[in-house]
């Protein structure tokens, strides 16, 4: 069972008594920590240790001296410490630690000694981004926390997005350099605003994502937008076209942006429609005799670049005409990364990826979803460009899929689903119950933790623990085929009901 969440942060009056102390620090024979240049007043007879080097402090000081929660789970003799962002995952007597379920190496393992729990005093903190220094001659160690993060919001808001027979106008909040360019297979043009976010009634009404629908011109299919990416914030906007139709970008009233599709199609014999060179928006050439395009105000706006090179993993989000559900499978780690090591030396990695091939393939053809995953094979992809790929397609769901282990812990065991926002809670319950009933393992719960990939994902997202590779039983059930196809349709159960799909 786990206990509560505990939370003890600096208390205003602690922070009273500590100022009282000295912050130059005396010589003295029991170890000492120094917080922002406050020395630490270790309450109880808690005591700071020196082991091998390393100072090794009580968990208590971990919660109300350094201010993170922190969550024991005594079957697996586990140690959650998180700062409400970041998860740090020790075990006890294991060197081995998971940050954000990132595989770490501990200098000194985590002990419990007469009921007294105690953690590496310089892992947790400079994984929690604190600067540690270890005064030898004082047996002082000064930890400092960073300036709070500059968090760089967006200023401006894409308020409108209205078609107007052949002119799409963008209303925007302040002024934006839109970059502009097209796409074929099939023709598009892609407008993408730099330092945009939807506005709140944009939002409100289609989420992250929407489509204008317009019969205004039977050259403009659709219009869809999208938060694209939100490292720089940018609003992507993308016009269908039934055929490549030149077009010019102006600024209208305000700061609004304009893009006009000009002339009628301009079909070339020779490629049987490709866009013919010379045409605004493929090549940059443009009307205006410095290739700038003049606004009604008598502002200029740089031309889109028709050669632009598009991202590696999709060049825009997916069509949303297809009204199809786009899932984002996530087999966690793989290549140089393993993932956790089973009881009989079998490797997490595989067990994710077998698992995902196995909904891809039930989702194939599916009428209801398409299916992205991050990885098909046996490669290394990097925990911070998973949720970006989901980000990047407009996914609707993203699924990782992981296996659970603990050293020398044979016992542990159970099913776990994680979620981190609020409005991942109800899809983790029905993909928990689904990869229970699959698993038939001990049921561990819905929980919530600070995972990078659920932190990362702007949809939905879940992180599933099926099994324990560490305990014998299970990892001999999780890597037969039966199992794992057992859990692949439990996976695509669960989203057959969470989306509401009537089977086939
Ligand atoms: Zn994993």
């Amino acid at each position: 069972m786990r206990v509560a969440w505990k939370h003890i942060g600096l208390l205003a009056m602690l922070a009273c008594v500590l100022a009282l102390f000295p912050t130059i620090v005396q010589a003295a024979s029991e170890p000492s920590i120094v917080v922002d240049g406050k020395k630490l007043e270790l309450s109880g007879g808690a005591s700071v240790e020196i082991k091998d080097g390393n100072v090794i402090i009580p968990i208590r000081v971990v919660t109300e001296n350094l201010g993170f929660r922190v969550n024991w789970d005594g079957a697996t003799r586990g140690i959650d410490i998180t700062d409400g962002s970041r998860l740090i995952r020790l075990t006890i007597d294991s060197k081995t630690a998971y940050v954000d379920g990132e595989e770490k190496q501990l200098l000194a393992a985590p002990a419990l000694k007469k009921g007294v729990t105690s953690v590496p005093l310089r892992f947790v903190s400079e994984q929690m981004g604190m600067n540690v220094q270890w005064h030898a001659a004082t047996k002082t160690a000064i930890v400092n926390r960073p300036a709070p993060p500059v968090v760089e919001t967006p200023s401006i808001t894409v308020d409108e997005i209205r078609v107007d027979g052949r002119q799409l106008t963008i209303a925007v909040g302040g002024k934006v350099e839109p970059k502009v360019f097209t796409m074929s297979g099939p023709d598009r043009i892609v407008i993408d605003l730099p330092g945009t976010s939807l506005s709140r009634t944009l939002e409100e009404r289609a989420g992250q994502k929407g489509v204008v629908t317009t019969a205004s011109a039977p050259e403009i299919a659709n219009v869809r937008y999208a938060l694209f990416s939100s490292n720089p914030s940018t609003v992507r906007i993308v016009m269908d076209l039934s055929s490549a139709t030149p077009y010019q970008v102006s600024r209208g009233a305000g700061n609004e942006v304009i893009v006009e599709l000009l002339g009628g199609t301009t079909p070339d014999p020779a490629t049987g429609g490709e866009t013919a060179p010379g045409i605004p928006g493929t090549d940059g050439t443009l009307p205006g005799t410095d290739g700038t395009i003049p606004g009604t105000d008598g502002s200029t706006v740089t031309p889109g670049n028709g050669s632009e090179t598009p991202p590696v993993i999709d060049p825009e989000f997916p069509p949303v005409s297809s009204g199809k559900k786009l899932i984002v499978l996530d087999a966690g780690h793989g290549g140089k990364d393993p993932g956790t090591i089973g009881y009989s030396k079998t490797q997490e990695k595989g067990f994710n990826l077998s698992v995902v091939l196995k909904v891809q393939a039930l989702l194939q053809n599916d009428p209801n979803m398409e299916v992205v995953l991050t990885r098909d094979n046996d490669t290394f992809i990097e925990l911070g460009e998973r949720g970006p790929i989901a980000n990047r397609l407009g996914a609707d769901a993203f699924i990782s899929v992981h296996a659970n282990s603990v050293e020398n812990s044979p016992s542990a065991s159970g099913t776990e689903s994680y979620y981190y926002e609020e409005a991942s809670k109800a899809f983790t319950q029905v993909m928990h119950k689904h990869l229970l009933k699959a698993t038939g393992f001990k049921d561990r719960g819905v929980k919530k933790a600070s995972f990078k990939v659920l932190r990362d994902t702007q949809m939905i997202s879940v992180l599933l623990e099926s099994g324990f590779i560490s305990n014998p039983t299970e990892e001999a059930a999780l890597f037969t085929e039966e199992m794992q196809q057992k859990i692949a349709q439990a996976i695509v159960d669960a989203l057959y009901e969470y989306f509401g799909f009537s089977q086939p």
